[in-house]
């Protein structure tokens, strides 16, 4: 796809380091303290320790954001990330399973991710702020036979103890 020519959208590395430059212009961000470009690269690729006495953590690029601990490489996140945004219509799960080719159930995940952090502030309260909610009862859980309704009841209201 021609869209995703450039590197970033190609190679897991080299989306790595626009995911970099992009988020530490200044150099790495230590997630768990916050103190910036005061850490060291280890052995691992995108992996830092933060040199602060008192954290001294690791942490890459992805820590504390929804691509943490993904299975899913990160230049297909970046893929992911062009498309819902490009898309003038939005794009399904099911689209982005074919064009990234990945597992459907992967894709609906990143979706969900994604809408998620692209959320803008807390969650209101359910119907809007000093709205009533209505809700219908319903009733869980199997019922002996002794105590089930007869057919003529089915659908309402029972009470607990049913006299004999
Ligand atoms: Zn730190």
């Amino acid at each position: 796809m021609d869209i995703f020519s450039a590197p970033q959208f190609r190679d897991d590395n080299e989306a790595r380091k626009a995911l970099e430059g992009v988020l530490w212009p200044d150099g790495p961000v230590c997630a768990h303290c916050g103190t910036i470009n005061h850490a060291y690269a280890t052995k691992r690729a995108g992996v830092y320790r933060c040199a602060e006495k008192e954290c001294r953590k690791d942490f890459s690029v992805t820590t504390k954001t929804v691509m943490e601990r993904s299975h899913i490489a990160l230049h297909k996140w970046l893929q992911a990330f062009h498309l819902m945004c490009s898309s003038k219509k939005g794009i399904s799960a099911h689209q982005l399973h074919r064009i990234l080719d990945i597992h459907y159930e992967s894709a609906w995940f990143m979706c969900h991710r994604i809408r998620e952090c692209m959320r803008q502030g807390g969650l209101g309260p359910l119907g809007g702020s000093g709205k009533v909610v209505e809700a219908d009862e319903t009733y869980f859980g199997n019922i002996p036979e002794s105590k089930r309704p007869k057919t003529k009841s089915r659908g309402r209201p029972f009470p607990r103890t049913r006299p004999e």
